[in-house]
């Protein structure tokens, strides 16, 4: 792993900031990257895809997959087990790729404590929380007792968003995209 060229680029960002939406704007525009796909006990949302937007697995499973050093980093999220394949990861940094993970902040913390000069985290932030809520309420994907969940982890997350290598407010879409990308293309050099 140490030998290797590639580099393992981190968005980290409360639920419903916009990572998705800024995400998929940058896979259109740099189709060279990897993207990593975690796996998971949330239940799948309408509309996303088994091996696309995550491996959706029971607890009792991922708990196994954990004692077997599965995963390279794992967290529970939001009352959710989701983690990072460590064959996966390994095998595409070791030949040279860009991967793209979208991580909570423990999962950030672990992945730049293991790989310090692999790793680039950039942390988006919302505009405000009341902001934030209105955008988990306008997704439609999850009930009030989950967003509020979701809102509740977002304080105690923004509070650690001076903690990484960038950041980036997505306030305005256009105007984040820019941002964003211009950070992609400092990283990808
Ligand atoms: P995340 O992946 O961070 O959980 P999403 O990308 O699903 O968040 O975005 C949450 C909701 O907010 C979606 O409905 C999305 O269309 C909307 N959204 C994202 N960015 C903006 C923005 N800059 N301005 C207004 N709405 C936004
Ligand atoms: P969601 O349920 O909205 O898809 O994701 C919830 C949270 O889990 C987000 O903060 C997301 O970044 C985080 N997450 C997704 N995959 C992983 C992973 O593999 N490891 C860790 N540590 N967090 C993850």
């Amino acid at each position: 792993m140490k030998k290797s060229t590639g580099k393992i680029i981190i968005i980290v960002a409360p639920s419903g900031t916009g990572k998705s939406t800024l995400l998929k704007m940058i896979f259109n525009e740099f189709p060279s990257l990897l993207w990593s796909v975690s796996t998971t006990t949330r239940e799948k949302r309408p509309g996303e895809l088994e091996g696309k937007d995550y491996f959706y697995t029971s607890k009792d499973k991922f708990e196994s997959m954990i004692k077997h050093n599965e995963f390279i980093e794992w967290a529970k999220v939001h009352g959710n087990y989701y983690g990072t394949s460590r064959a996966y990861l390994s095998k595409v940094i070791s030949e040279g790729n860009i991967v793209v993970c979208d991580l909570d902040v423990q999962g950030t913390d672990s992945m730049i404590q293991n790989f310090p000069d692999h790793t680039r985290a950039i942390f988006i932030e919302p505009p405000s929380i009341e902001t934030l809520r209105l955008r988990l309420r306008k997704r439609a994907t999850d009930d009030t007792g989950v967003i509020n969940t979701r809102v509740n982890n977002a304080k105690s997350e923004l509070l650690r968003k001076h903690d990484f290598h960038y950041l980036v407010k997505n306030d305005d879409l256009d105007s984040a995209y820019e941002q964003l990308r211009s950070i992609f293309r400092e990283i990808i050099g």
